[in-house]
This record gives structure tokens, C-alpha cells and sequence, in this order.
């Protein structure tokens, strides 16, 4: 069974995400550990993660996906905003260990001028302070648009961050489809000659996450702008055959469309509908 669900408001809580994911037949989602343009985040509260941990696995959610907030640049040319980062990244970390064995996505950051050589640098630094080897939680890094001076844009770029850091055997790598579409990859038309590409560059073993958005601009355009699956360039044959790849369909998707908590429930039922299909091809279900 496909694993899916949605961005979610973590505003109320673990156990609230938890319902909220029920309600919309998704088995996992995705939350910024606090407001995504702020750096204060809330308390935990023990309760509600205990509680939360008994509902996962009364209903089968599984491999909840933090997201950092959006304005970090681990890679700035500011060694405060730089230290901001990493001090942030590493309380995030911290607080994941209360729901262990989970993923934490981040954009890898802009170079804003400095160059890609000297971004990669800093943000390779930043992960080898705050990673520690008795850590639950693996670190990924999110595929990116390319706008503006956004490092992560190519698989190669990633590599080489990776590279870099000592204990990379607890990194990874989120795939956002329209990312990489925006970024020049034509997982519409080639996505097996992407996927080739990602193993040699990377290593499919990397690969944990998927960030599933229609574009709402063409191949390489560099914008990041999401669409609704089946409402933008890369369209609905090409995210299903995205889901139901040998390959992918193992992995937990993330939708991280324009929707509201109706709609995103739309996109899952036709996304599940797809993939049992792909499965049961001849509709041979239960035979
Ligand atoms: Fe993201
Ligand atoms: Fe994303
Ligand atoms: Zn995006």
C-alpha cells in the first residue's frame, strides 16, 4: 500500500496531524517544526506526543516528515544567520527524538553570491556540527528549484555536500518533483534516464523522501511555483507513474500542493486509486 499524505498545520499539535492525516486516508505527513518564518518554536508537550504514538500505531501512520523552516540559509554569507541555522537545526534534532526513527528535511541553502564552492562548504560545516552519531533521525536534504542562487538544484551539487560531511550514513536526499522539474529534469518524459542518473550521482539507497507537486511551469524553468496533481506541466500520467515505479512506490510521498485538507484528500484517493491499479492491472484483485 502506497505511503502518502500532506503537508499539515502543526499549529495543534502531534495528535491533531494524526487526525487530521486519518480523516483523508493518508498513512503519514509532513509538518514544519515551527512557524516557517520564525525561529521560535512552542513547547513540546509529552502528552500530546504520547497520545500521538498511540494513535500512529493504532491507524498506521508511519515515517512522519519534519520540514525546517524555509528561511534558514545554512550557506549565507552572514556567520550569524549561518550560526542561526545550525543552532536551530540542531534544537529541531533534538526535539525529534521524542518521535525517533523520522526524517528532517531541509533546503540545502543560497549562496547569495559567494559561489556554489563556498556555499557547499558552509553548509557541509554547519550539518558536521550539529549531526551526532547516537542520533535517531535522518537528515535530508530536499532537491531544489534553482532560483536565484539556490544550491541543490543538481544531483551533483548534493554529492558533493554529502561528500562532505563525516557522518553522512545518517543523510539522505527528499526528491520534490516539481523541484526537479523546474530544475531541468524531465521526470515526465525520461524518468527512468533521471533515475539512472540520480543512482549514479547519489545512490538510489539515498533517497527517502518525495515531495509529489505538479509545476505550474515548464521544464527547467527554474521557478518553484506548485501546481495541484494534474493541474500543471508535468501532469497526472507522470506523478502516477512516479507512484507506481518500482523503484519510488516503497517510499513515503508528501503532497505540497495549493490545497486545503478536502482537496489534498482528493488528490489521495485518485493517487491510491492509480497506484492499485498499476498493481492489479488485469483487475484481478482477490482472485
Ligand atoms: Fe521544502
Ligand atoms: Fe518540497
Ligand atoms: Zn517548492
Amino acid at each position: 500500500m502506497l505511503t502518502i499524505g500532506c503537508h499539515l498545520s502543526s499549529s495543534k499539535g502531534f495528535l491533531a496531524m494524526g487526525k487530521d492525516a486519518v480523516k483523508i486516508d493518508a498513512n503519514t505527513f509532513q509538518f514544519f517544526t515551527r512557524n516557517p518564518r520564525g525561529s521560535r518554536a512552542k513547547a513540546l508537550n509529552p502528552g500530546d506526543i504520547s497520545a500521538f504514538l498511540n494513535f500512529a500505531g493504532d491507524h498506521g501512520i508511519k515515517k512522519i516528515l519534519a520540514h525546517a523552516p524555509y528561511t534558514l540559509n545554512a550557506a549565507s554569507a552572514d556567520e550569524h544567520l549561518r550560526q542561526l541555522a545550525a543552532q536551530i537545526m540542531a534544537d529541531d534534532l533534538d526535539r525529534m527524538e521524542h518521535t525517533p526513527g523520522n526524517c528532517y528535511n531541509f533546503h540545502p541553502g543560497s549562496h547569495v553570491g559567494q559561489g556554489i564552492e563556498t556555499g557547499i562548504t558552509h553548509i557541509a560545516s554547519m550539518l558536521n556540527t550539529i549531526l551526532k552519531p547516537d542520533g535517531h533521525t535522518t537528515v535530508l536534504l530536499e532537491t531544489m528549484a534553482g532560483k536565484g542562487s539556490e544550491i541543490g538544484r543538481s544531483f551533483e551539487e548534493l554529492r558533493e555536500i554529502l561528500n562532505r560531511v563525516e557522518l553522512s550514513g545518517r543523510m539522505g536526499v527528499c526528491l520534490d518533483t516539481c523541484h526537479v522539474w523546474d530544475g531541468g529534469y524531465d521526470i515526465a518524459g525520461r524518468l527512468d534516464e533521471v533515475l539512472e542518473h540520480f543512482d549514479r550521482t547519489i545512490g538510489l539507497s539515498r533517497l527517502k523522501a518525495i515531495h509529489l507537486n505538479d509545476s505550474q511551469n515548464p521544464l527547467g524553468s527554474r521557478k518553484d511555483r506548485h501546481a495541484r496533481i494534474g493541474e500543471g506541466h508535468i501532469g497526472l500520467k507522470a506523478l502516477a507513474r512516479i507512484v507506481c515505479h518500482p523503484a519510488l512506490k516503497n517510499l513515503p510521498f508528501y503532497l505540497e500542493t495549493p490545497n486545503e485538507l478536502e482537496g489534498y484528500g482528493k488528490e489521495i484517493a485518485l493517487l491510491r486509486g492509480l497506484a492499485s491499479e498499476s498493481d492489479n492491472p488485469l483487475g484481478t484483485a482477490g482472485q
